[in-house]
């Protein structure tokens, strides 16, 4: 399709070069192109970074085509949306963004541009609010469809439609009606979420089933990935440490859950450490967020910390590197995160420092979190895939990651660019049958789990190094299964563990202590068919 001719490509190829100043089109860009242009509707799903807006902006100045005229945007962030508008009338292309908080001269004088015969607009930026409430703006636009100036519908970040997608908005559905009173009018649909059941649903709820889907691997080859053990204690150190060794000037994000975190881990990275990081979470006020986001976009704050509040709407091209301090809450979070890094096609490194303790405060936060029952199981699921991820020391992590999108991706086109792909190079593991071991270990967590023994102590039980913590318990040393894991080493030890607590075979069960504490409780699972699976054997070690 991409290479077929049409009548306006020699158009669309000057105004890649002449307007865009850009060289050659990426991947399936000149398709979405060249399928708007044919007056088709068409659904892109790319990953951050790989130039959707081109898809859009470009056909927007095309005079030739199936349809001319303006093209409206909608868009759901007002900053974003802001930036993109003063990106192009710098490139000389009439741009406009529609908003509740508009000065009302600007306004009227952008209504007054449109009512031309013909308008010199060529893009119209709206947020879905003011699509679905304003009038006047709904006037304009039906008054632009029988003048035959409405060129087409672009509906960017559109999995805010779905909600199945991370980021549902609900101004958003109202989008469905569009379809139905603009039938004739090409749609174009962006997106950089790679899941299945969310491109369904945007399809569904757009009126598009049925259209024309482009979609490419979602592998962002520049970025690296690791995970490195974590040691709190240590973190800003090991940060310093990370940012010296080949990241002196180079822009990072590193996330935190807390908001407190965020400001201590800013601090003493600035004070002990002499580098220019910056904290910055929602309960900062606006002017002092919107100045450290700046300072940090401009390049004089090197490093921002920030809670997952930050990051959509943020456009920053040679982000370097992005450090997780703590545990993701699921591999589409880490994926949108780390996706933050290397936008502009550079190599950039994508660190995680990973603990499994960090399950537990997550855990905390779904138990005590808003939502339903099948809500919390969702998000329940969405962490164990999480934590199986950062556990797995032996396969590849894009083919990890990519696969939970439902993508097959073939390892060795990883190139060592993961820890995983790396380590294999010089490391070599065996697989090892280890159901004879588990059977001992159910035995005897269900002896022991009367006494309330968390996770640490088990393991050291079972590897017969416990002998006082017994005694002071007034547990008998004769209980089957204690000592039986001598042989094993307690790092191997305890992957066994954790993968039956991913499997649920094992459970940990939360509980406040008597001195206020939260514990994690091991006993075998109370789900039957966990126990029974065949899965019990062949763990890789
Ligand atoms: P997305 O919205 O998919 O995350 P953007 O549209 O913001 O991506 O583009 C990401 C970056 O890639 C921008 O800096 C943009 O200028 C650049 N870019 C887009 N298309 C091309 C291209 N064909 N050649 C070179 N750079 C491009």
């Amino acid at each position: 399709h991409s290479q077929e001719t049409y009548e306006w490509s020699t158009e669309v190829r000057k105004a890649l070069t002449q307007i865009f100043k850009l060289q050659e089109f990426r991947s399936n860009q000149l398709d979405a192109i060249n399928t708007t242009l044919s007056g088709n509707d068409v659904f892109v799903l790319m990953p951050t970074g790989g130039g959707k807006s081109l898809c859009y902006q470009l056909p927007a100045v095309i005079a030739k085509g199936v349809t001319k005229g303006v093209t409206i945007v909608v868009s759901p962030l007002l900053s974003l949306m802001k930036d993109q508008v003063s990106h192009l009338l710098q490139k000389g292309i009439a741009a406009v963004c529609f908003n509740g908080s508009m000065e009302p001269q600007t306004r009227s004088w952008a209504f007054s541009e449109l009512a031309k015969n013909p308008p010199p607009t060529k893009l119209v930026y709206v947020t879905p609010e003011l699509l679905s409430k304003s009038g006047q703006f709904q006037n304009t636009v039906r008054s632009l469809h029988n003048r035959k100036f409405l060129a087409r519908f672009v509906i960017d970040e559109a999995h805010c439609v779905s909600q199945w997608g991370h980021d549902f908005r609900p101004d958003y559905k109202l989008l469905g009606n569009l379809k139905q009173t603009y039938a004739n009018i090409p749609f174009m649909a962006l997106t950089a979420t790679a899941n299945d059941k969310v491109k369904e649903d945007v399809l569904h709820n757009l009126n598009m089933r049925g259209c024309k889907v482009i979609k490419q691997s979602f592998n962002r080859a520049n970025l690296k990935y690791e995970i490195v053990p974590k040691n709190p204690r240590n973190m800003a150190q090991s940060i310093h440490e990370f940012v010296t060794n080949g990241y002196r000037n180079a822009s990072g994000i590193i996330y935190c859950t807390a908001r407190k975190q965020c400001e201590d881990l800013a601090l003493k990275l600035r004070k002990e450490f002499n580098l220019r990081a910056k904290h910055y979470h929602a309960a900062l006020d606006p002017v002092d967020r919107d100045r450290v986001q700046q300072e940090w976009q401009d390049g004089s704050v090197q490093i921002i910390v920030a809670t997952i509040a930050f990051g959509m709407g943020i456009d920053k091209a040679d982000v370097r590197f992005v450090i997780h301090c703590s545990l993701p809450s699921s591999l589409e979070g880490y994926y949108q995160e780390t996706g933050r890094a290397g936008r502009d096609g550079s190599v950039a490194m994508c660190r995680l420092y990973y603990s499994y303790r960090d399950k537990m405060t997550i855990e905390y936060f779904i138990d005590n979190g808003d939502g339903d029952w099948q809500q919390k199981e969702r998000q329940r699921h969405n962490l164990r895939m999480m934590i199986q991820f950062c556990e797995n020391l032996t396969d590849c992590r894009r083919q990890q990651v990519l696969g939970y999108f439902g993508e097959k991706f073939d390892a060795t086109m990883c190139n060592k660019t993961c820890d995983n792909c790396m380590a294999n190079a010089t490391l070599s593991f065996e697989y090892r049958d280890v159901t004879e071991t588990t059977k001992t270990i159910l035995a005897l967590v269900r002896e022991l789990q009367v006494n309330k023994v968390t996770l640490i102590q088990v393991v050291d039980i079972f590897r017969g190094t416990a002998t006082k913590f017994l005694q002071s318990r007034g547990i008998s040393d004769l209980v089957p299964g204690i000592g039986a894991g001598k042989a094993l080493s307690k790092t191997d030890c305890e992957r066994i563990f954790k993968h039956l607590i991913l499997k649920e075979v094992l459970a940990e069960r939360c509980e406040t202590n008597a001195q206020g504490f939260v514990m994690a409780y091991l006993q075998v699972s109370t789900n039957r068919k966990a126990l029974c699976m065949e899965n019990l054997a062949h763990l890789t070690c």
